[in-house]
């Protein structure tokens, strides 16, 4: 037997399952040509990062518009980054923005897929059995260097400016006997098993990433650990074996491992396996004074995807924001499919930028405003109320209470050509709806009302009064406002503003001073939706109460 084989079963003793195993009970996917298969995976830490989400949608949708498979992998292997609950919050997270695994976590401790387990600290015994390979095939070896001893290698390296880490002759286990090992074993010294890199530093690699384009690196030297000390793999190995007993044909990540990534093009060579594709995405920056950096979990509250919820940002919205971060040639798309699910756009890697995309929330606003416009009144009426049974209880009552009126309120010039476009979030359907409610309208009015300023008290009373008797439920729009100006005529003002500009001696105002009282006194705002639609809603009974109050208040 040869040494090797001798020093992997000293070292591995309980493990007898060899590669052959693994790669019949993990085989290869049945899917069509060109179907990518794909995956998110997270450390469990039960928070979700907008940049994450952003992250996220990349993978998904490259495996589905491409009929491939996209699965989640818990990577659990820091315990230290661990929170209880934490898949299960990751999970709903995801979904609640629509983003869906074929396989993987379901559950703190459910899964589906047979490419499982899908959790890396359930893997212990597949990373040991492909660590005993390596240590068989003289390509790993066990390093029982102290802390000390590293901290000695490190400030001889610092002394002599040399590269630091452990390699070459700073590696010094790397070469030890059989002999050497047991020897060390039976002291009971526990051990971190190393990589023994056939690389060297002269030679340069390429990566040829679908985002970052040809990125030419130095070869791994460095005698990486594998396995720490407790058996638990860095996430270079488990990213390794992973990754290709999934069966991932996409390797889409943070731009923080593209560092790395020498390593581990490097461990799919000497494990003799296929490469992943690599695409590493950079990370979503914020400006901040003139300087840019990356959203912060502690300064900006966006940076949780909570936060959307919270204030109530459609997921839509949401959705469509980060495709828009994801490829700039979203919004041309858009503008030609303005009602197509955003399923339907089709994401390319290579239309990436390579440095951060840039987070703006006033951008996501707009483009959430042009998102609800274009729901119907009753979808905008169940998304709120869903937000308000959560976030403001006293709105959902409101709705409640009369929920053909707040229907009515939504339906405000929706459905037409050019819909209005006030509400971006559903926490701002009260702003919105205030004042068609009574007790609301009441707090509103409460320090008095701005009529116009080029108007005197009495010709405000005099509109008012005029008003309260000419307005009829029963008139078109036409007759509607027809009736109106003839009632402002009647009190000396110009039907329309060009006849009040060639001669404004001779009038008072014209008929939009004139409506504008009547606006300020039903609504308590000198900037509404379309005036008719909004008296018609009203009802004749609340309008005249609110036109005596608004005499009153003269
Ligand atoms: N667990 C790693 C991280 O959260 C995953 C990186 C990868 O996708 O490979 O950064």
């Amino acid at each position: 037997m040869s040494q090797h084989k001798q020093l992997s079963d000293l070292l591995f003793p309980q493990i007898d399952k060899d590669a052959a195993y693994y790669e019949n009970l993990y085989p290869q996917r049945n899917l069509p040509e060109g179907a990518k298969v794909t995956r998110f995976a997270p450390s469990p830490t039960g928070y979700l990062h907008t940049g994450a989400l952003y992250a996220a949608m990349i993978p998904e949708r490259l495996a589905h518009q491409s009929k491939g498979v996209f699965f989640l992998r818990i990577e659990d292997t820091d315990k230290k980054r661990e929170l209880e609950g934490g898949v299960m919050e990751i999970i709903s997270a995801l979904k609640s923005f629509d983003v869906i695994f074929d396989e993987g976590m379901t559950g703190e401790n459910s899964e589906k897929g047979i490419y499982g387990p899908y959790k890396q600290s359930e893997r212990k015994e597949i990373y040991q059995a492909f660590a005993k390979i390596l240590v068989e095939k003289d390509l790993a070896y066990p390093c029982f260097c102290s802390e000390e001893e590293l901290n000695e290698i490190r400030a001889k390296q610092e002394e002599r400016k040399e590269n630091p880490g452990y390699y070459g002759q700073y590696a010094k286990h790397r070469n030890a006997s059989f002999e050497e090992v047991k020897a060390e074993l039976e002291k009971g010294k526990g051990f971190v098993l190393r990589l023994k890199s056939p690389g060297k530093p002269e030679n340069r690699i390429t990566i040829d990433d679908l985002i970052k384009g040809i990125v030419e690196m130095p070869e791994n030297d460095q005698d990486i650990v594998l396995l720490k000390s407790d058996g638990i793999p860095t996430y270079h190995f488990a990213h390794a074996i992973d990754d290709h007993l999934m069966r991932t044909t996409h390797v889409i990540r943070g731009d923080e491992w593209l560092s790395s990534a020498p390593i581990h093009v490097q461990l799919f060579e000497i494990l003799g396996w296929e490469k992943p594709r690599f695409a590493h995405v950079s990370p979503v920056l914020k400006m901040d004074g003139t300087s840019k950096r990356k959203l912060s979990k502690r300064k900006d509250p966006e940076a949780a995807v909570s936060y959307y919820h919270e204030v109530g940002y459609p997921t839509e919205s949401v959705r469509e924001y980060l495709l828009n971060l994801i490829n700039s040639n979203y919004e041309e798309w858009r503008m030609a499919n303005p009602t197509a699910p955003n399923t339907e756009f089709t994401v390319d890697l290579a239309k990436m930028g390579t440095s951060g995309a840039l987070f703006d929330l006033v951008k996501l606003t707009d483009i959430s405003k042009d998102r609800v416009a274009l729901m119907s009144a009753d979808q905008v009426y169940d998304m709120t109320l869903a937000w308000a049974e959560q976030y403001d209880a006293e709105l959902a009552e409101q709705m409640k209470t009369n929920e053909a009126y707040a229907r009515a309120i939504l339906g405000i010039e929706r459905g037409v050509e050019k819909p209005r476009k006030d509400i971006a979030k559903w926490s701002d359907v009260r702003g919105y709806m205030s004042y068609f409610y009574d007790n609301w309208f009441e707090e509103l009015t409460k320090e008095g009302y701005e009529f116009p300023e080029n108007l005197p008290n009495d010709d405000v009373l005099a509109v008012l009064e005029a008003y309260k008797n000419t307005y009829n439920k029963a008139d078109d729009k036409d007759t509607w406002f027809e009736r109106a100006k003839a009632a402002a005529e009647g009190l000396g003002f110009a039907r329309d503003a060009k006849t009040y500009k060639k001669d404004k001696e001779s009038f008072k105002g014209h008929i939009g001073d004139f409506m504008s009282v009547i606006r300020v006194a039903i609504s308590g705002r000198k900037n509404t939706p379309d005036l008719y639609e909004l008296l018609d809603i009203m009802g004749e009974e609340r309008l005249q109460a609110r036109f005596e109050k608004a005499i009153k208040s003269i």
